[in-house]
């Protein structure tokens, strides 16, 4: 408990000192980042959502549930986008610079440094604290409007905001452990939702008549023609949907696993082996056989 205690207070004091160094980015509560669509019944009034349905992943009303998307790029993810097409969402260098909102109590903002922790041993990317000077950089906010966990889809260009909603009287809402904050930040570095693969069909039965009718479009899928994929189909992913996602009624699941004796998916632990090798595989982090080596390995150890 005491050494515990130790590491939150020497995080406190690097954080403050990190902060104390140059003026925090101007945040408005209320952020209305480029959607495909706005739906201003769910996204603004979430409030009026049952508790018993409310999950801060799917709250938003965002693209797929908690993906923000600008029209060009929403315009090309319907043909399915392509990562070797647009590189510059990918973000340089292979680093993310970021800053944690100083709104966080101590206790989230560990639990938000465990997520970026996790991603920088398990992968070659490398998130840094914002130095004040990168232009573009993550920023990691309890957004209000539209409040709940969400991410933009690669790197935006600018101060990108990621939205992790802390805990409250509803829940633990995206900070009740590291997961949810591994899932936005895989977005964050260009990782879609494992469901939405062009092959997917093989591998899960969706449940049309479950899905709450308006959400029916974040069930969509890629084209095979522009995508292109180096791991098997994934159920353990953190970035696949779980089975009652977007459903109308409690106990009636939108998306099933097609295998006998079913499987669970829309697991929130941590990184599967797959996800690991996927995030690796996309920033080129076995390109060098000695890192290759390094990274499988620790794919292998340590993916759910
Ligand atoms: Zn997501």
């Amino acid at each position: 408990m005491r050494d515990s205690c130790l590491v939150i207070l020497a995080l406190l004091c690097s954080l403050h000192a990190t902060f104390a160094r140059f003026i925090l980015p101007y945040v408005p509560e209320n952020v209305d980042p480029p959607l495909p669509y706005q739906d201003p019944a769910f996204q603004n009034d979430v409030d009026d959502v049952p508790d018993d349905y409310f999950d801060p992943e799917v709250a938003p009303g965002l693209f797929q549930g908690d993906m923000a998307m600008n029209d060009e790029i929403y315009n090309y993810w319907r043909v399915g986008i392509r990562w070797d097409t647009f590189p510059e969402k990918l973000w340089k260098n292979r680093t993310v610079p970021y800053v944690i909102s100083p709104l966080y109590d101590a206790s989230d903002t560990v639990t938000i440094y465990q997520a970026i922790r996790t991603i920088n041993f398990m992968t070659c990317v490398k998130f840094v604290p914002w130095n004040g000077k990168s232009k573009d950089y993550l920023l990691i906010w309890p957004i209000k409007y539209p409040r709940g966990c969400w991410s933009f889809v690669g790197r935006f260009g600018g101060a990108q905001i990621v939205s992790l909603e802390p805990p409250n009287q509803r829940g633990p809402n995206c900070l009740g452990t590291e997961g949810r904050a591994i899932h936005e930040l895989m977005h964050a570095l260009g990782v879609f939702h494992e469901q939405s693969r062009w092959d997917r069909d093989k591998f899960v039965k969706i449940h049309e008549e479950n899905i709450i009718p308006k959400f029916k479009s974040n069930f969509d899928k890629q084209s095979l023609e522009n995508t292109t994929y180096s791991f098997e189909y994934d159920y353990d992913s953190i970035m696949h949907y779980g089975a009652g996602f977007f459903s109308k009624e409690k106990g009636k699941p939108t998306i099933t696993a097609k295998m006998p004796g079913g499987k669970r998916i829309g697991q929130r632990k941590g990184m599967s082996k797959g996800d690991c090798l996927k995030l690796n595989d996309l920033y080129s982090c076995f390109d060098n056989p000695k890192k290759r080596r390094k990274y499988y390995n620790v794919c292998q150890y340590m993916g759910v």
